[in-house]
Parts: structure tokens; C-alpha cells; sequence
């Protein structure tokens, strides 16, 4: 999935292992963003749980919507 800083606006992409992390966390800590480090300013961007939900390709996971 793609990531926007919010700082320096630089867009970088989430493997699909670091977005299978996060939505790991997402989904056991129920946090509102997940946060990580813009590879260029290293600043921490905060990711919506919503996008990474979104973001991750079909699986056998069910859906609550
Ligand atoms: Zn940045």
C-alpha cells in the first residue's frame, strides 16, 4: 500500500509483509493509525487502520462491515 508523509509529502510504498504487520496490530490493538517512519525525513506517519484494512488483498478473513 502507498503511504504519504504528512511531513515532507514523500510517498512510499508498504511491503506486503509491513502491511500484513500492521494490520495485524491494527486488528489486536485497535488503534485508530499505525505509525511508520517515512524513509526519507524519518519522521513517524501515522497510517488511518481504515487504509490498511483496505489495502489488504482478499483473504480468508471475515468480514465484520
Ligand atoms: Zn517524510
Amino acid at each position: 500500500m502507498q503511504v504519504r508523509c504528512q511531513r515532507c509529502n514523500y510517498v512510499f510504498t508498504l511491503s506486503r509483509e509491513e502491511t500484513a504487520a500492521a494490520l495485524q496490530e491494527v486488528q489486536e490493538t485497535e488503534i485508530k493509525h499505525y505509525n511508520v517512519e517515512c524513509p526519507k525525513c524519518r519522521r513517524q506517519v501515522k497510517v488511518p487502520a481504515q487504509a490498511i484494512r483496505r489495502a489488504q488483498p482478499r483473504q480468508d478473513q471475515p468480514s465484520d462491515a
